[in-house]
């Protein structure tokens, strides 16, 4: 039934030498029998026992196991093989540690998918082991670990057993039971056994097969006519070699040797005889079957193999999950979308534009109570568009009606008791001018409250926010909304220009609710500070300061319109010089166009003073009386920004001549001159945005070229997802650091549970188990593992949110001008990137486990189970 032919084994051992362990070897072995393998040590003959139960390859050479050839043979005929035909018993017992008595045994029968305890305790009978069921290997001896392995081998009923010196650790008695057994089922098997007790494998071989260096050098078979009697044939006795002579033999031995009948001993040894055999009929041909576990089976095994190793796995999956939260957070930081959270806060307080204006900062930070203002450059609109700004661009014209107290209105405010004054902005901000379309979105309508009887190119509209200011602080020059329109002149709260209408803007029902808590008189200090803290305050304040007291015009060319409209009356000042002698006289107040005055008919670059102002100015003492007597001179005269409060940038100078002092309030200049002041005294102050669907890119190139949100909520906004960003190049280390962690981790798990389950890998590989049914038994814990960390980090994704959220606020808020108390979420779940992150982990540890696995794949379970020795 097994024919060998020419096998040869060769060794090759990691220094590149080769060890020949067979040496083209070919015998054949019959259906049944008890057949002993001797030799001395390192002779081949555990060698050639794993290459006949399929746990090896050959080097050269074939065998042929019931008409199956071993050419032929693929992996999974290898595993089958080992499955269905074969019973291996180890030198070494090869029992899984971690498994009871009865699974160990178990197993065997699992891999035949037959289910069926009481062969196990059957088998247990015949080892004498029964009520062992529940012990572990190790709370057995050596001995009683060999018989396990061999009811292991026995239970289920191969066609051949392969017992590699079975019985090396057992007693006499064990032995002869043990060997008896194997006689026993060796009458209608085969049975191959490696043993160096030639005392034994006189007494109960069929055949027996000597190896030396590789190679067969005895191959005997028992004589059926040898006698194992005591013989005493006439003079001589024979007695057969090994005999254990007994009692009455021995008796009969004496008696004879005292009758002197013995003359001549001889010992016999025909027991065995050549073998002459050289090709055993095959009387059983079978295919290999094909049998494997259940999934069932693989299930309980994988429970079994996971119990111990739990809490470890509990332990991994919360360490990994762990990460996963902090790399999933670090993640959403880098991933922030400022520009997303932006827009939807701006959104949520009504806002649809934002304002830039170019900075005055004061500790970074910009005031925007201060009326310093400074001129946008003509080509800064230009670089919004060119960084892929896709809405409209509106220009704020410095043109302002100023009436109020300053500092009526603040956002931080110190005072003890608002007063009705506090509602409103001390002035307009300026004129935007931009579409009748900006308005409707701004206002959700455009309604005119009250129109001037003429409409004006230059004229301005203004809101009905600003008109009630109007009336409220200047009640003795304005009465009604028809008092403000058309020419308004107000020298004293510095008022001039010309007004076409008042728009309706309904604040005073958007507001009513903070309104009505800034009047109530019983506020204390503190519920004013805190009343000014609140969202609601902010975004009042915001939408005046945005939106409210800013004037209006649907005239693209209002500058030069403006200008020719008001070049008949006056305009300010502001913090002006003029240079005389080597020295700088300052002069503030306002301009008045001589045209204004008939008897001041000036020519061209010529001025008239007041003598009030020119002796403060020139420390003369002109009076009323001696004004004739003033000689005219030329001075350079310096126009500098009235909101430039700070500082006297020049804008513009100009060479005059002071023709004349006069008793009256202004400084007179002739036309071309008053009309070059005006024109420098309109200029754009902020620039307005309507598109906020990419507000980032707006607050980014403002930074970059000097400007700041005017708004409170949008500067605090754009401050704190600055200082974000800033951190997410941080995060960004932490991210990769995080991810390398975890890959670290993560692939040392799977790869350190296959390395350490190598042997049982081996020992269940070797019993006939196919390499899948070992991936799913060890896959199991990495695909519990994957489940638990996906679950924990969903879980503490979820939870840490808020808490992240919390802390990254409250860090952020020391940023946030004026500790403005802002309730956004600059973290938010992200389920796509929990999905992406949970594939990942997926993903990772599959391959940490599959790269290992596959390695084991090609290894023969020999070398498994050696690796582990
Ligand atoms: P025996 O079982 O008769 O004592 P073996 O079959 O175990 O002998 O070994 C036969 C020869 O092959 C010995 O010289 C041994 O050193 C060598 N050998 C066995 N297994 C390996 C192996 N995995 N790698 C290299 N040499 C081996
Ligand atoms: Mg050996």
């Amino acid at each position: 039934m097994i024919k060998v032919e020419n096998l040869t084994k060769i060794y090759k051992s990691k220094k590149k030498e080769k060890c020949v362990a067979l040496n083209n070897v070919s015998f054949s072995l019959a259906d049944s029998g008890f057949v002993f393998i001797i030799g001395k040590s390192g002779s081949g003959k555990t060698t050639l026992l794993s290459i006949l139960g399929g746990l090896d390859n050959i080097t050269s050479g074939n065998i042929v196991v019931n008409g199956n050839s071993f050419a032929d043979f693929k992996n999974k005929d290898y595993v089958n093989y080992r499955n269905s035909m074969i019973g291996y018993i180890f030198q070494d017992f090869h029992l899984i540690d971690d498994l009871t008595i009865l699974e160990n045994i178990k197993i065997s029968l699992d891999l035949q998918n037959i289910n069926n305890d009481s062969l196990i305790i059957e088998a247990l009978k015949n080892v004498d082991l029964v009520g062992y069921e529940n012990r572990f290997p190790k709370e057995l001896s050596g001995g009683e670990k060999q018989r396990i392995a061999i009811a292991r081998a026995l239970v289920k009923n191969p066609r051949i057993i392969l017992a590699d010196e079975p019985t090396g650790n057992l007693d006499t008695k064990t032995t002869a039971q043990i060997l008896s057994l194997l006689k026993e089922l060796s009458k209608d098997r085969l049975v191959l056994i490696v043993s160096h007790n030639l005392s034994d494998a006189r007494t109960y071989a069929d055949r027996i097969i000597e190896l030396s260096s590789g190679k067969i050098i005895n191959d005997y078979i028992r004589n059926k006519d040898f006698s194992e009697e005591v013989v005493l044939n006439e003079s001589e006795l024979i007695i057969p070699l090994y005999k254990k002579i007994s009692f009455e033999e021995s008796k009969m031995i004496n008696d004879e040797l005292i009758k002197g009948k013995i003359k001549k001993f001889t010992q016999s040894d025909e027991a065995f005889i050549k073998n002459n055999v050289v090709e055993y009929e095959s009387n059983y041909n079978k295919k290999i079957e094909n049998k494997h576990f259940s999934f069932k089976n693989i299930l309980s095994l994988a429970i079994r193999f996971l119990k111990k190793d739990l809490i470890r796995l509990i332990l991994y999956s919360f360490v990994v999950a762990c990460l996963v939260v902090i790399l999933g957070l670090s993640q959403l930081i880098v991933n922030f979308d400022s520009s997303k959270l932006l827009e939807e806060e701006l959104n949520s307080i009504n806002q649809n534009s934002v304002s830039l204006n170019k900075s005055n900062l004061v500790d970074g930070i910009t005031d925007v109570n201060k009326n310093c203002i400074i001129n946008v450059e003509k080509d800064d609109i230009a670089n919004f568009y060119d960084a892929g700004y896709e809405g409209n661009i509106y220009e704020l014209v410095n043109v302002t009606l100023d009436y109020g107290n300053v500092y009526s209105l603040s956002h931080n405010h110190t005072i003890n008791q608002f007063t009705i004054s506090d509602l409103f902005y001390n002035g307009t901000r300026g004129t935007l001018i931009t579409t009748e379309n900006y308005v409707i979105n701004t206002f959700g309508e455009l309604h005119y409250l009250c129109l001037a009887d003429k409409i004006e190119a230059g004229g301005i509209y203004i809101t009905d926010y600003s008109a009630d200011a109007m009336i409220y602080y200047l009640p003795n020059y304005f009465k009604s909304y028809e008092d403000l329109m058309g020419d308004i002149k107000c020298q004293q709260r510095n008022i001039y220009g010309y007004i076409n209408g008042v728009i309706y803007i309904g604040y005073k029902e958007k507001y009513s609710d903070i309104r009505e808590k800034l009047t109530d008189i019983n506020l204390t200090k503190d519920d004013i500070l805190e009343l000014t803290s609140t969202e609601e305050y902010r975004t009042y304040y915001d939408d005046i300061m945005q939106n409210l007291s800013i004037s209006y015009t649907f005239n693209n060319n209002f500058k030069s319109d403006f200008i020719e409209l008001n070049s008949k009356t006056w305009c300010p000042l502001g913090n002006s010089f003029f240079q005389y002698d080597g020295k700088r006289y300052n002069i503030s107040g306002y301009a008045e166009n001589a045209l204004t005055r008939s008897n001041h008919g000036l020519n061209d670059n010529e001025i008239v003073m007041n003598y009030k102002d020119y002796n403060k100015v020139f420390d003369t003492n002109y009076s009323s009386e001696t004004i004739s007597s003033f000689i005219p001179h030329e001075v350079v005269f310096n126009y500098c920004y009235y909101y430039d409060m700070n500082q006297s940038e020049i804008v513009k100078s100009f060479k005059v001549k002071i023709v004349a002092i006069d008793s009256g309030a202004s400084c007179y200049m002739a036309d071309n001159i008053f009309k070059e002041v005006m024109a420098c005294n309109n200029f754009t102050s902020a620039l307005f945005f309507d598109d906020i669907s990419n507000v980032s890119l707006i607050f980014d190139v403002g930074d970059e070229l000097g400007y700041t949100p005017n708004s409170i909520v949008a500067l605090s906004l754009a401050t704190m997802t600055k200082a974000v960003n800033v951190f997410s190049d941080f995060f960004n280390i932490i991210f990769i650091g995080l991810c390398i962690c975890s890959l670290i981790i993560l692939v040392n798990y799977g790869v350190k549970l296959i390395k350490e389950r190598t042997y049982e890998i081996g020992i269940i590989k070797a019993l006939g188990a196919r390499n899948i049914d070992l991936t799913f038994i060890f896959g199991f814990q990495i695909v519990l593992a994957a489940i638990l960390i996906i679950v924990m980090y969903i879980l503490g994704s979820i939870l840490f949110i808020d808490f992240s959220n919390e802390v990254l606020i409250r860090s952020l808020l020391e940023l946030a001008p004026n500790n403005f108390i802002m309730d956004i979420d600059v973290l938010f779940i992200n389920w796509d990137y929990l999905f992406q992150n949970s594939i990942l982990v997926i993903f990772i540890v599959f391959i940490s486990f599959i790269i290992p696995n596959i390695r084991l794949r090609n290894l023969k379970p020999t070398n498994i189970i050696k690796a582990k020795e």
